[in-house]
């Protein structure tokens, strides 16, 4: 992997504003979102961020459980009383979601919403205990029931809620990509909240994507080049709410109803963007040693893990920069050079 991690706090990469460059920043699916592509012909660039712009908007009132219009919203009404029939894609990223479930011993788990949907972080109100050990027993991947053949999904239990806020996101941005690289892209970035992906490099280098202070917004504590690769961020800091000194935040232990605390963020680098924005969240719930343990079984992603005390660690195939840190001031001046040049 061409990764390069450096702990540093510098100014990440100016805004890409010469011909060619078309880019576009906007919010969609409740998160800010950035795509920007590369091509000779500026008006090809701006027909490529478009349409992955579009195909985010499909995803979204497909995926959403904020539109009760979107085929997810229909799925949570009917799937507890009737198997319900939903489109290919959506039978698709449940499964994959389910998939993910197994490999994680259930840390991953999109029926996580049968609790989720209690909190309101922007309110600062979580449900009482009682009501969250009453509706615990919803909360188990095993509830949702594919039929691949008939193309449906049933929930085996009442009080089941699926939402894939864990993975869609990082499903939209490989399918942007895949759009823009239909347009005859080579050079592209797209970002989805926590969730980036990139398209070959920012030109002749690569792209740089810092990994955000989980204390303090405007802080990295690293920078990492990427080049046809994805990164993906969960933090306890994106959604939450502090209640007597306890965070109550938007990831979910499947085991506790409650938040996970053991760690501020994880990061993950890796091909598909899909997979690490789930591994991201499933690591964040299983917190530093059995998410490293986990992490170091998965052939080409590797992971970034900052814990309560702010400490960075790192997966086995990025051990030699863990190493690199000890010298970071040095190499932060390259970094640097390389980011501003
Ligand atoms: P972000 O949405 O900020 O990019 P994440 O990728 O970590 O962050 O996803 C967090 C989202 O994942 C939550 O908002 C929620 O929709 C969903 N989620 C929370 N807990 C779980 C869980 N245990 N398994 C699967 N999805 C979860
Ligand atoms: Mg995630």
């Amino acid at each position: 992997m061409l990764i390069r991690i450096l702990i540093t706090l510098l100014v990440l990469s100016s805004p890409v504003t010469q011909a060619g460059w078309y880019e576009v920043d906007t919010t969609l699916m409740g998160t800010d979102v950035h795509v920007s592509a590369w091509h000779k012909h500026d008006q090809q660039a701006q027909k490529a961020v478009e349409s992955a712009l579009t195909e985010m908007r499909r995803i979204n009132a497909l995926m959403s459980t904020y539109e009760s219009s979107s085929e997810l919203s229909l799925l949570n009404r009917e799937a507890s009383q009737q198997a319900t029939v939903v489109s290919d894609e959506l039978l698709q990223l449940i499964n994959r979601s389910l998939e993910i479930s197994k490999s994680t011993h259930g840390a991953f788990d999109v029926t996580y919403a049968s609790i989720g949907y209690l909190y309101d972080y922007r309110a600062g109100t979580k449900p009482e205990d009682k009501r969250i050990q009453a509706q615990l027993p919803a909360v188990n991947y095993e509830h949702v029931v594919i039929d691949e053949q008939a193309n449906t999904v049933a929930y085996s239990h009442p009080g089941v809620r699926v939402d894939l806020g864990g993975i869609a996101k990082g499903y939209a941005v490989d399918r942007s990509i895949e759009i823009i690289k239909q347009h005859g892209i080579e050079n592209a970035i797209v970002t989805a909240g926590g969730d980036t992906r990139v398209l070959g490099k920012k030109l002749d280098r690569p792209w740089v994507v810092g990994i955000q202070n989980p204390r303090s917004e405007k802080d990295v504590v690293a920078v990492i080049p990427l080049v046809n690769e994805s990164i993906s961020t969960s933090g306890d800091y994106e959604r939450y709410f502090d209640d007597e000194g306890i965070r109550y935040h938007h990831i979910i232990d499947p085991q506790t109803g409650d938040s996970a605390r053991e760690v501020r963020s994880v990061s993950i680098l890796g091909k598909e963007s899909t997979y690490a924005d789930a591994l991201s969240t499933s690591l964040f719930v299983l917190g530093l040693d059995s998410g490293m343990q986990l992490i170091n079984t998965i052939h080409g992603y590797e992971a970034i893990l900052v814990d309560q005390e702010g400490r960075l660690h790192y997966s086995r195939g990025l051990q030699q920069f863990a190493e690199q840190d000890q010298q970071h001031d040095a190499l932060a001046g390259k970094v640097s050079q390389l980011v501003n040049q």
